[in-house]
């Protein structure tokens, strides 16, 4: 569909060692979002699975998660609904913990975010461990919504996250 999708990312996407902490290599998405035309394809990319599968909203995990599913929840003609760390949102909220691969952190949504067997697509950047994306799909869960699938830009497939997730669910464009 896109033949040259994997190699103009491999040579955008910038690896950062040791941050945020001594041991993480960070990807690091913003040349990718500073190139609009690839920006575009990544949102074409990380939306196409899921055309036709009647999604009505999608979650983006903050922050970087917001920047990527905005766009997909238009390419999808579907609603965005924020997924945010604790004490950020206005309204009444639900929360889920998690672990991170660095830290310990939590995840709200607004309560009335997702209405009862809605379809829902949870997206993110990267998936690591899979905590933050499961603690979303568990908020969605509670509020009664269906996880029709999980999109990422990248999966660091050696931690193991899609496992977590349910490996049919969980595509991802590029994988290390
Ligand atoms: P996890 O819950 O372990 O799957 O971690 C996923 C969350 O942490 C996502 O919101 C990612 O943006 C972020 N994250 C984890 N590891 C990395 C990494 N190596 N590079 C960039 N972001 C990461």
């Amino acid at each position: 569909l896109d033949p040259t999708l994997l190699s103009d990312l491999q040579a955008t996407l910038r690896d950062v060692p040791d941050f945020p902490k001594p041991g993480i290599v960070f990807k690091d998405i913003t040349p990718m979002l500073a190139d609009p035309r690839l920006f575009g394809r990544v949102v074409n990319a990380m939306s196409a699975p899921f055309r036709g599968q009647h999604i009505t909203k999608v979650v983006g995990v903050e922050s970087r998660g917001f920047l990527l599913g905005a766009p997909i929840a238009l390419a999808l003609e579907a609603g965005f609904v924020p997924a945010r760390k604790p004490g950020k949102l206005p309204h009444k909220c639900i929360v889920e913990r998690y672990s991170l691969e660095y830290g310990a952190d939590g995840v709200e949504m607004h309560e009335d975010a997702i209405l009862k067997d809605e379809r829902v697509l949870v997206v993110d950047d990267v998936l690591a461990t899979g905590g933050t994306a499961d603690a979303t799909g568990r908020l969605v869960s509670r509020l009664g919504g269906q996880i029709v699938g999980y999109s990422f830009l990248i999966t660091l497939d050696f931690l193991e996250g899609a496992k977590r997730l349910g490996p049919d669910k969980v595509t991802s464009v590029l994988r290390f």
